[in-house]
Order: structure tokens, then sequence, then C-alpha cells
């Protein structure tokens, strides 16, 4: 999928504030560091008390590679948080994102892609793992809320991901409910490798997974034929606050 090939459209929701998006150039330039590993600062505008919305995945996409732009260049807007905002969210919420992303206190979805509230319906659990009650939420932004893009976001220095790897190659023994998120992320460890390669190594690999087994469900599968919806694998480094696209 190529964010730079399709221009912004408006969402054909009824009553939804449909604003053109300013400095498109811009955007689509910024859209290219989440999709292809590119990028420069700069910014899509958010004009209004809470728009506009990306109605497509790669306006979402868009929106998200230049709100990550902003918070490595120390740029935050912090958006969609004003008295103003958070009155007409009262009555109902369209967030244009579900990020599935690890519970790792260093990668909060909202600050790390500088969103607000409305804007992101986060599902978070260590490693990125599956289970019927994150498909279930994930399921939950994409059916009900109509929610055009799923991010898959792993991390550099995953702890989920590095016990896993202890786990896989006999280091040690973990207990109860933590064997379980080993025994998920271990299709994703490659023995071949050395240690700390092996680890971020499976950080990507593990997000491959994860993409490819959401990208599977029915509910999402449908959406996706129909271009209603795309589920992307990403990556952010701690070390440059950047997130970038894992195909
Ligand atoms: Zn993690």
């Amino acid at each position: 999928m190529s964010v730079l090939a399709e221009h912004h459209r408006a969402d054909g929701t009824p009553g939804r504030r449909r604003l053109v998006r300013g400095a498109l150039t811009a955007a689509v330039a910024l859209g290219a560091g989440l999709a292809a590993g590119g990028g420069s600062e700069g910014a899509a505008s958010r004009a209004g008390p809470h728009g506009p919305r990306p109605g497509t995945p790669e306006a979402a996409l868009r929106e998200l590679s230049a709100g990550n732009a902003r918070w490595r260049t120390f740029h935050e807007r912090h958006p969609d948080a004003t008295r103003t905002v958070r009155q007409a969210l009262v009555g109902g919420q369209h967030p244009f994102a579900v990020i599935l992303g690890c519970v790792d206190s260093r990668v909060p979805p909202e600050l790390v892609f500088d969103q607000g509230l409305g804007d992101l319906m986060t599902v978070r659990s260590a490693g990125e793992v599956l289970d019927d009650a994150v498909l279930g939420s994930i399921a939950f932004g994409v059916v009900e809320l109509a929610i055009p893009l799923v991010v898959v976001l792993g991390h550099q220095s995953c702890g989920a991901v590095t016990a896993a790897v202890r786990a896989a190659g006999g280091l040690e023994q973990l207990p109860g409910h933590l064997r379980y998120l080993a025994e998920q992320i271990r299709p994703a460890v490659d023995r071949s490798l050395g240690r700390d390669a092996r680890v971020d190594a499976a950080v990507t690999q593990n997000v491959r997974l994860v993409r490819s087994r959401l990208a599977a469900e029915p509910d999402l599968a449908a959406r996706i034929a129909t271009g209603k919806l795309a589920v992307v694998g990403a990556r952010y480094e701690l070390t440059s606050q950047r997130v970038h696209r894992i195909r």
C-alpha cells in the first residue's frame, strides 16, 4: 500500500466535521516516514475542536506519521485535549486508528504519535500478544467504530520479547501467565542468531506474525479486501523515538 499515491478525502459520515486538511504536501512527505522509513519535520493542520478526522487508511497513516515527527523532534502539540474537545467528546467518539502496542511504559501511543482524546483506540498487551480479549477489543474498534487503520506497534528492547527469547533458549522458567506470553512470542524467535540480534529480530518478526494473524481475522479481512481497512506493522525505536513501518 502506498500512502503517497492517494490524496486525502473526507469521510462520508453525516454530521462529522469535514475540514480540508492543510499542508497536504508536508503531510504526504511525512507519510513516507511511517510507510517507508523517510520523513522530515512538518505537520498536517488540525483545525477545529476535533478534526479533521482521517477517513482512509492512507490518511490515518499520514496523521500518525506527522504526529511521530512532532514527537521525535520535540514539537509536540498535545492536540485534542482542550475544554472544547472534552465537551465535544461527551456525545461520542470517532478515533481514526487502533494501536495494538506493548504495555511498556516507554511507548505510550498517544505520546509517541502526538495525539489526544478521541484520536486513538489503544489496545496494549505485553509483546502485543493476541488473545480473545485483545482480538475482541480490536474488532470493536474496526467493526463498531469503523476505524480505517490498525497498527501493530512493537518496540526496541521489548522486555516481553527478551523474556520469550530467554525462555526459548531454556535460560529461564517463567511462572504462570508469563509463560503464556513467552509461548505466544516464541514462533518469532530465531535461535540461529546471537543473543542481542535474536531479541531485536524477534521484536520485528513478532510484529509481522501478529499483523498477519490480525489481517486474517474474518471481520478484518473483509474490510481489508474492500480497501476500508489496513493492518500495518511498525516499530518504535527508543533511541531515536522514531516509528517506522515493518513489512
Ligand atoms: Zn515491550
